[in-house]
């Protein structure tokens, strides 16, 4: 099978690539065509993941796709964006058409579950790496950045956290997964491999939120982001930080806080809202949780119950660190 068999086996037939709103062209040609809605913006995003580093070299293909994919699309979600296609740049070792196979199934099962069709790529030889670049249509006025957080507003987000970062010894095989009791393993590797984009949340937002990100490299880093870009501190009070109870099970209160806190890969949505949206907010998205507010000053601040700050030893990946 030569490389051009292969894009057209595996991608141009596979059920994410068959079209969609807003796509005039896909698969084929030198560029796919896309059409914005008028008076919107396109919103773009990439992300890539290297093998042995974001995942291990044995992770299994359909996992592998589902995820490459989530990860993506959760920033159309953060940016309050309505998907319309994305693009995959894949080097693989080898061509092996089982792995092929499931790996296109599990980008075709998260495609179809985001309304996003896929439109084109670029195939190449070398070590394992899949590059996804997502594009999506939204309002530029309202798209949900990271800089208009106010003072006042409330810090919110959208369910619970840490429990992809508590998967993490299970997905390396360090901890043996059947060792662990009920669904606990079940559900700690579903959090990790197939984060659901919070889409719906998103778009909900739109002229509502004041700023917003999704959770990649855990909560404590990522408001920093908000926190700078929006000139404000972000006080987060530990005790509203809801916490996954798969996390818990496994974990104990107090790892699985540090989870919740610093670990990544959750892409859950952070945002900062209006107190008076608050209500009628959590009425449409009941996991939507208030852990904190935003204040005048710098940077991030975790706070006790009494108000009293609370050191916090680790506050999330960076690459090059
Ligand atoms: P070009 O040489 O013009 O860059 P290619 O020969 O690399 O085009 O690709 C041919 C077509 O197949 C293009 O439309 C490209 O977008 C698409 N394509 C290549 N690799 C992939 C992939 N992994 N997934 C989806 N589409 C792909
Ligand atoms: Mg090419």
């Amino acid at each position: 099978m030569n490389e051009f068999e292969l894009i057209q086996h595996f991608f141009t037939r596979s059920a994410c690539a068959q079209g969609g709103e807003n796509i005039s062209l896909g698969i084929g040609d030198d560029c796919a065509l896309l059409q914005i809605p008028a008076g919107q913006s396109c919103a773009v995003s990439t992300d890539t993941l290297v093998s042995g580093i974001h995942f291990p070299d044995n992770a299994p293909a359909f996992l592998l796709g589902q995820r490459a994919l989530a990860v993506a699309v959760s920033d159309l979600a953060a940016m309050g964006a309505t998907p319309i296609g994305f693009t995959l740049a894949i080097t693989l070792p080898q061509i092996d058409a089982d792995w092929l196979q499931a790996f296109s199934a599990g980008l075709s099962a998260m495609a179809l579950s985001c309304g996003i069709g896929l439109v084109g790529g670029d195939t190449t030889r070398g070590p394992l790496a899949i590059g996804v670049t997502v594009m999506g249509a939204v309002p530029p006025q309202q798209a949900l950045l990271r800089s208009g957080a106010q003072v006042g507003d409330l810090l919110c987000v959208s369910g619970p956290l840490g429990a992809a970062a508590a998967a993490v010894p299970l997905v390396l095989g360090q901890v043996d997964e059947h060792s662990m009791t009920g669904d606990t393993a079940e559900q700690l590797l579903a959090a990790y491999w197939s984060p659901q984009p919070q889409l719906k949340l998103g778009q909900y937002l739109l002229g509502q939120a004041s700023a917003a990100l999704d959770i990649s490299d855990g909560l404590l880093a990522d408001c920093g982001h908000i926190a700078k870009a929006s000139h404000v501190c972000l006080q987060i009070q530990q005790a509203q930080v809801p916490v996954a109870e798969a996390a818990l099970q496994l974990l104990g209160e107090s790892a699985a806080l540090q989870c919740a806190l610093s670990g990544g890969d959750d892409y859950q949505l952070a945002f900062t809202i209006a107190a008076s949206a608050v209500a009628q907010l959590q009425q449409h998205f009941p996991s939507v949780q208030v852990i904190g507010q935003v204040i005048s000053g710098t940077g991030v601040q975790v706070v006790d119950n009494n108000g009293q700050p609370i050191q916090q030893p680790h506050r999330g990946y960076q690459h090059f660190e």
